[in-house]
């Protein structure tokens, strides 16, 4: 028997099984379907095995990646969904300090699905940011300060937030990633960098970037 799944394992690594969306790994920028704009999800699909195999998919990526939102896209499926949190535990990650100046707040895990966003404070806020289809790197980037989100969600009830400061940037830079948008396109482009570069230099050149995560 074990030498049965041995050998199973063997063939599977030589002949790994063709892979396709939605995936458990996070696409990276080059990847055409983050340069696609996202078509909405028909609200009678809602039930349908193959959206909530996407949703789930993206709940279990969010997860694994530890990340505080996420769009379909980013898993190869370029629909309408993205998916939000910011649990209590980030106050600790980003310390007090930096989670007062950047006006963080919690969201516990809200999918919104055809979500649309209006700005409610036009006025700019400057801060880093990345992403996760950018890993490895981050730049500033300029995002209003306050949004109002509305769509539905996996039942197809309405979902409406108003959020302001760190939520807000998180949202927008989700609603990005629906037309096809990342913040390297509206980064302040000096700013742009790679978040191991101190790292490199300590290690001298030998630092991975990962993206696989189990
Ligand atoms: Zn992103």
């Amino acid at each position: 028997m074990a030498g049965k799944r041995f050998i199973e394992a063997y063939k599977s690594f030589f002949n790994p099984k063709p892979v396709s969306p939605p995936f458990l790994h996070v696409c990276q920028v080059g990847d055409p379907v983050l340069r696609t704009a996202t078509r909405p999800v028909e609200v009678e699909h809602l039930d349908s095995p193959e959206i909530k195999q996407v949703i789930l998919q993206m709940k279990q990526v969010m997860k694994r990646y530890d990340s505080v939102g996420l769009a379909a896209p980013q898993i190869g499926i370029p629909l309408s969904m993205i998916l939000l949190e910011f649990s209590p535990k980030r106050k600790e990650q980003f310390g007090a300090e930096v989670y007062a100046a950047r006006e963080m707040s919690t969201l516990p895990l809200t999918l919104v699905i055809n979500p649309k966003m209006d700005v409610i404070d036009y006025s700019k806020v400057e801060l880093p940011e990345s992403c996760e289809s950018i890993r490895g790197y981050s730049a500033v980037v300029p995002r209003y300060k306050a949004v109002r989100l509305s769509g539905m969600d996996e039942k197809g009830e309405p979902v409406v937030l108003e959020k302001k400061g760190w939520l807000a940037r998180i949202i927008q830079h989700e609603m990005d990633h629906l037309h096809g948008k990342l913040y390297i396109d509206c980064m302040t482009s000096r700013t742009f960098q790679n978040d191991g570069w101190h790292r490199i230099n300590v290690h001298q050149g030998r630092v991975k970037i990962e993206f696989h995560k189990k």
